[in-house]
C-alpha cells in the first residue's frame, strides 16, 4: 500500500535542452551541472541535435538530390568533424567507447547514403528519406550526453525514443498515437524510476523523433523537441516541464527587436498559445495542448543564467496582463484576390480559396474580406508562393505587394500600435478586442519620416 501511494505521487519533471544548450564542450558541461543540481527529482530528459545540425543534414540531404557527390562528401564531413571536436574536448580518454559509439552511428549514415537507399530504385517519398537521414542529428546528440552524464556520475539510462513515441507514416510531420504512446513511456519510464533504487535517476531521450507502427523512424516536424517533452510529460502525469532556453523566458518582445523588452513571470495556458499561434518563436505551437489538458506547469528559462526565474506557464483564470506582447514576422506578402466578374466573395469561393491554399501548402498569417475581394498576408516563401500565384490567376483577379511586415500586439494600446507602426503605411489591419494585427511596408519602404 505505501508503496502504491509513493509511486502514485512519484514527483516526475521532464526537461527539454534544444540546440543552442549543446552546441560545444561548453555547453554540454553547463547541462551536466544543470542536472546534477536538479537530480533530487524523477528527471526525463530531452535533447535536441547538437547547434545548427538539424540544417546541417538537411543541407546534405540537398547535395544528394542534386547529384553532388563533392558536396554529400563535404557536407558529411564538416558534421562529423564538428561532433568529434566536441568530443576530444569532452573526454580525455580518446578510447572512450563513446567515440566508437558515435563513430558507428555516422558509420551508418554514410552507408545509408551509400548503399543508394536515397532515392535508388526502391524510392520512397522525399520526406521518408528526410526522416531517416535528419534524425541522426539526436540520435548523435543523445549518445554523446548519455556518456558524458556518466562519466560526471550523474546516473542515466538513454531510451531510444523510437521505442516510445510511435506515430502514423506522415513522415517530416508525422501524428502520435497517443494510447500506444502513453502505455509505452508509462512501462518503459515509469518503470524505471520506480526500479531506481536511488533517488535522482535520469531518463535520457531524443527529442524530434518518433517511430510509425512498421519501426520507420519519423520525425515531428521542425522544432518538434518541445512538443516531444510534451508528449512525454503527458504520458507520465509528470508535475512539471522546462525548457532550458538561451533567452532568460518568454519576453513581451524579441529583444534583438526591442531593447527594452521584458521577461513574462507567468502566463496563462491561454495566451501562451495565442503567442504561438501568432508566431512568438519561443513556444512551438503544439506543446500547450497536452501540457494544459495535463495540469504541467510549463517553464521557460535560461539555461545561461539560473538566477533567473524565467515564466512560468499554468492554469491562471484572471491572468493579469503586464504589458503589450509585441509579435513580428518580416518577409511578408500580401496577396488580394477579387473574382473576375465582380460578383461578391462568398462562401463558394472561399472554400474553393482555402482549398487551393492547403493544395500549396501556403499557411495564411492574417485574412481580411471585404464585399469582392479577399486579401492574406502570407510568408513571402516564393517557391510556395509564385505558383500559388500563378494558379489563382487563371480565375481570379489577383493582385500582391511584397516587402511587408506583420506585426501582432496582444493587450494593444494607442503607444503600442504606434510604436510599431511609427509613421509607415499601414496595407491592412485587424482588431479584436485583445489583438490588433497591422500589416506595414518594410523600414526601407517608409513612407513618411
Ligand atoms: N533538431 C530539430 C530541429 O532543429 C528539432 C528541435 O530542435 O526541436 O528542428
Ligand atoms: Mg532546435
Amino acid at each position: 500500500m505505501f508503496l502504491f501511494l509513493y509511486f502514485c505521487d512519484m514527483y516526475i519533471n521532464v526537461f527539454k535542452f534544444g540546440g543552442a544548450a549543446v552546441n560545444s564542450a561548453a555547453g554540454l558541461k553547463n547541462v551536466a551541472c544543470i542536472l546534477k543540481k536538479f537530480r533530487a527529482e524523477s528527471l526525463v530528459v530531452i535533447v535536441s541535435a547538437m547547434g545548427k545540425t538539424t540544417n546541417a543534414l538537411e543541407d546534405l540531404l540537398k547535395n544528394y538530390i542534386n547529384h553532388d557527390p563533392l558536396a554529400v562528401v563535404e557536407s558529411y564531413q564538416k558534421l562529423r568533424d564538428f561532433h568529434f571536436s566536441i568530443l576530444e574536448d569532452l573526454f580525455e580518454d580518446k578510447n572512450h567507447i563513446v567515440f566508437g559509439e558515435v563513430d558507428s552511428l555516422f558509420n551508418q549514415l554514410r552507408g545509408y547514403i551509400r548503399k543508394g537507399h536515397l532515392f535508388s530504385n526502391s524510392l520512397q517519398s522525399y520526406d521518408f528519406e528526410y526522416d531517416q537521414v535528419v534524425s541522426y542529428g539526436e540520435l548523435i546528440s543523445s549518445a554523446i550526453l548519455q556518456n558524458y552524464l556518466v562519466e560526471e556520475g550523474c546516473p542515466s539510462t538513454l531510451f531510444d525514443v523510437r521505442e516510445l513515441i510511435i506515430t502514423d507514416s506522415t513522415f517530416r510531420d508525422a501524428r502520435v498515437d497517443w494510447k500506444t504512446t502513453e502505455s509505452l513511456v508509462q512501462k518503459k519510464i515509469r518503470g524505471y524510476f520506480q526500479a531506481a533504487e536511488e533517488p535522482g535517476p535520469i531518463a535520457l531521450t531524443q527529442g524530434f523523433i518518433g517511430s510509425d507502427h512498421q519501426g520507420n523512424t519519423t520525425t515531428l516536424g521542425r522544432e518538434g523537441s518541445d512538443f516531444s517533452a510534451a508528449v512525454i510529460a503527458w504520458c507520465l502525469h509528470a508535475k512539471e516541464m522546462t525548457i532550458w532556453k538561451d533567452v532568460p523566458g518568454v519576453m513581451n518582445a524579441d529583444p534583438k527587436w526591442m531593447t527594452d523588452s521584458v521577461c513574462l513571470e507567468t502566463l496563462s495556458y491561454r495566451e501562451a498559445i495565442e503567442l504561438a499561434y501568432y508566431g512568438a518563436s519561443v513556444i512551438h505551437p503544439k506543446t500547450i495542448k497536452p501540457l494544459e489538458n495535463a495540469n504541467i506547469v510549463l517553464r521557460v528559462r535560461s539555461f545561461a543564467d539560473l538566477d533567473l526565474r524565467g515564466t512560468s506557464v499554468k492554469n491562471i483564470h484572471n491572468w493579469k496582463i503586464p504589458t503589450p506582447i509585441y509579435i513580428r514576422k518580416q518577409n511578408q506578402m500580401l496577396i488580394s484576390v477579387s473574382p473576375r466578374d465582380f460578383s461578391f466573395i462568398l462562401e463558394e469561393n472561399l472554400s474553393e480559396i482555402f482549398r487551393i491554399l492547403a493544395d500549396f501548402r501556403v499557411k495564411v498569417n492574417v485574412m481580411q474580406n471585404s464585399a469582392i475581394s479577399f486579401s492574406i498576408c502570407v510568408d513571402a516563401d516564393p517557391r510556395k508562393v509564385a505558383p500559388l500565384i500563378a494558379y489563382l490567376q487563371k480565375d481570379y483577379e489577383t493582385r500582391f505587394n511584397e516587402g511587408l511586415e506583420l506585426f501582432t500586439i496582444r493587450h494593444y494600446n494607442a503607444d503600442a500600435i504606434q510604436r510599431v507602426v511609427n509613421g509607415r503605411k499601414i496595407l491592412m489591419e485587424l482588431r479584436s478586442r485583445s489583438t490588433v494585427q497591422v500589416v506595414t511596408e518594410e523600414r526601407s519602404n517608409r513612407v513618411t519620416e
